[in-house]
């Protein structure tokens, strides 16, 4: 059976989180004094994503909005910090932290090198879109950031925030196939995260491809394909190889309408 649409994840699938995320924290720590206080670079780092973490799954599970988990994240890491009263900082004043680290993150930010060749190789013959575990403000300005927005129509760009459940529930999966007007089986899901991305998308019935970038040997379960890069997904699709040329995005006609007002949080 053949596969007519693709759905991505977006960070550390399309887009390079982790490595903005890093140069951004350090560089804002280093900015305001703070990064002396750690043992490594590699320790801030270390604290910064253990703290976002926990703050992002109360935002998945619906208990803080986009902006209030960016917010927790500064409280909680201050105060990890040992910063004096850092709990009891406004909602401004913790807004305004996250504002500078997500400058110096955004000055960094880029798409990784494989996705917009692989983008641009599948949108002649395929559906695309994305779904996402963030908010679709946030996820829509980053793509357009880092030019991979053209690929796809507001239409297909399902986010947890807007749609109401998170990844791995199978109903934003299908949300996602719905948009593209495909069954899923129809459609194929690639993403980092084995258990939200590769697991998920399988037990939704789509063909589910895990991306581990890093080329762990990790084994996994019946019916999850393996991409070391997203340039072998063409061939695992049964599709034209990526050329080498990269073609400019263009907005598909099968991808649904592009374009209304920029909504929603944007910063990360
Ligand atoms: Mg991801």
């Amino acid at each position: 059976m053949s596969i007519r649409g693709v759905l991505f994840d977006v960070d550390d699938t399309l887009f390079d989180y982790s490595g903005s995320e890093e140069a951004g924290i350090l560089a804002h720590l280093g900015e305001s004094g703070l990064l002396g206080r750690f043992g490594s670079p590699g320790a801030a780092v270390a604290v910064w994503r253990e703290v976002m973490e926990g703050s992002y799954a109360r935002f998945l599970a619906g208990e803080l909005t986009f902006r209030g988990q960016q917010e927790e994240r500064v409280r909680r890491f201050l105060a990890r910090l040992g910063e004096g009263g850092a709990e009891l900082l406004s909602d401004e004043e913790a807004g305004a932290w996250f504002a500078g680290y997500a400058a110096h993150r955004d000055r960094v930010r880029a798409a990784f090198p494989d996705a917009a060749p692989v983008l641009a190789a599948l949108a002649p013959t395929h559906r695309l879109g994305i779904v996402s575990n963030s908010s679709t403000g946030h996820q829509r300005a980053k793509l357009e950031a880092v030019g991979l927005l053209g690929y796809f129509g507001d239409a297909v760009l399902v986010c947890s925030d807007e749609h109401g459940e998170a990844k791995p529930a199978p109903g934003i999966f299908r949300a996602g196939c719905e948009r593209l007007g495909l069954a899923p089986h129809e459609v194929a899901y690639v993403g980092d995260k084995y258990d939200l991305d590769a697991l998920g998308a399988r037990d939704a019935g789509l063909r589910a491809f895990w991306l581990d970038r890093a080329a762990t040997g990790t084994p996994v379960g019946e019916r999850i394909g393996v991409l070391h890069s997203l340039a072998d997904l063409p061939a695992a699709l049964g599709a034209a190889p990526v050329a080498s040329a990269v073609a400019a995005p263009v907005a598909s006609a099968v991808a649904g309408p592009v374009g209304g007002a920029v909504a929603g949080p944007v910063g990360g």
